[in-house]
């Protein structure tokens, strides 16, 4: 089970994980525990990291003595026994002093590489998944706490979104965690967090709790992984856009891993990888409302639907590179993608016309300037680099549009009927999704336009 930020943010809400835990304890269950940051700590690590930088140490400091401040304050809230209370404060007391010499360092020395970071951002997790252990061992419950490293989440160097070596990970985990298990202890992990065979800590990339969960999940061959959200499940729709958006009861890996490329902030990306081999289900459950059954992710979901859902990324920029000669088209897309690689930016949708004289690439509109940059300084002079910004992506998901005609019309009608021009399209050869893109002051209106036509009002 792995809990996230918002069910670590306070005192009351780890007591009612530890609640959760202690009934399916109490129904002779082996759990393990994934837990996360509170929520907005990791961001506020990186606002610190930031600081430091720019040698504000003043601000350093004041947010410093706020995430104590919280943490403390959940201390006394979670763990009523006053020894593992008075423990628990001196860890955290602990921490706290480490992470403001590390960003003394930072800003003695003015930089903070990947690794550097990775070691700041992971101050969240540990000092929550404390909080949280403790809080089960006051109320009776057996458990352990361990690092992802400890725990054996053995990554790669690839400091930021680091990679599990999962041949490691599974020889590690088990050897750690199953003789626990076994005695009835719940070991308690943090998420996020990994090390190297050299035992230098990582980070599984933003969001990587769930990632860490299915590693582990996945190595301890565990029948299933459950997510506790704040929301009701993997939705239709952002019930931010679409207030009336409902929960999916059964959904594919393929469509929730399509859901958690295409920004539904509900999964990390590569969370379900792990589990597809062993078609270990997934289930997203709701922290507010435990008895509701969520959302299972497995390998097989009923079609009842032709769209499950509907997704939007907001801020992209259509980058358009037109004026190259036939016969050069291929270099040209080559040193197009060599540029977006060089950036650390990914290409969105792809699209390119058939005189093969000009192509279209969606990319985060953050990367935008240094992408155009990028490509003027590599593309030939015949070549013309346009773009556009203010633009949204949206998504239909779902995997009974495979092979099913008419689709794309009922797509496009339902957003022409708005009154909404689409700058672009895509569909993958899988048929899994038909993606569109669109200007911003447009997008909420072709969102909820797409959902009323596929899925209901
Ligand atoms: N705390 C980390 C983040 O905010 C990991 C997670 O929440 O899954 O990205
Ligand atoms: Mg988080």
């Amino acid at each position: 089970m792995k809990f996230g930020g918002v069910c670590t943010s306070s005192g009351t809400n780890i007591l009612r994980i530890v609640d959760i835990v202690q009934r399916h304890v109490k129904e002779e269950n082996k759990v393990v525990l994934v837990i996360s940051a509170m929520a907005g700590v990791t961001d506020e690590l990186i606002n610190l990291i930031n600081y430091a930088l720019s040698g504000n140490i003043n601000e350093v400091e004041k947010s410093v003595v706020m995430i104590r401040e919280r943490h403390v304050q959940a201390c006394s809230e979670a763990i009523r026994d006053e020894g593992l209370r008075l423990e628990t404060i001196r860890d955290i007391e602990g921490l706290i002093q480490e992470l403001y010499f590390t960003l003394k360092v930072i800003s003695y020395l003015k930089e903070a590489s990947p690794r550097t970071r990775d070691r700041v951002l992971a101050f969240g997790e540990k000092m929550a998944t404390r909080i949280v252990w403790r809080a089960l061992l006051s109320e009776g419950v057996k458990a352990e706490y361990f690092t992802g490293g400890q725990a054996g989440i053995i990554t790669d160097d690839n400091f930021g979104r680091a990679n599990p070596i999962m041949s490691l990970c599974k020889e590690k985990l088990r050897e750690i965690l199953e003789p626990l298990l076994e005695k009835g202890v719940v070991p308690v992990v943090t998420g996020f967090i990994g090390q190297t065979v050299e035992g230098v800590e990582t980070t599984l990339g933003r969001g990587g709790s769930d990632y860490s969960a299915t590693i582990i999940g996945a190595a301890l061959e565990f029948d299933e992984v459950w997510v506790w959200k704040d929301v009701g499940g993997i939705m239709t729709a952002d019930p931010k856009i679409v207030p009336y958006a409902k929960s999916i009861p059964k959904i594919s890996y393929e469509e929730a891993a399509e859901l958690a490329y295409f920004g539904a902030k509900v999964l990390h990306p590569l969370a379900l990888k792990p589990l597809i081999g062993k078609r270990i289900p997934l289930r997203v459950k709701n922290f507010f409302n435990p008895e509701n059954p969520g959302t299972v992710v497995h390998h097989e979901a009923p079609n009842d639907k032709i769209v499950k859902a509907i997704s939007m990324i907001p801020s992209v920029a259509i980058v358009t590179v037109s004026g190259a000669e036939l016969y050069e088209a291929p270099l040209i897309i080559t040193k197009v993608f060599k540029a977006l690689y060089d950036v650390g930016a990914n290409a969105i949708m792809v699209s390119q016309s058939s005189s093969q004289t000009n192509i279209s690439i969606v990319v985060p509109e953050e990367k935008l300037q240094e992408i155009v940059k990028g490509l003027e300084e590599v593309l030939p002079k015949n070549c013309d680099v346009t773009w556009e910004g203010d633009v949204c992506v949206i998504a239909v998901v779902g995997s009974g549009m495979r092979g099913r005609p008419g689709v794309a019309a009922k797509v496009f009608s339902a957003v022409a009927e708005k009154g909404v021009n689409v700058r672009m399209i895509a569909q993958g050869a899988s048929e899994l999704n038909i993606s569109l893109v669109v200007k911003r002051e447009n997008a909420i209106k072709a969102v909820r336009a797409l959902h009323d036509a596929f899925i209901g009002g």
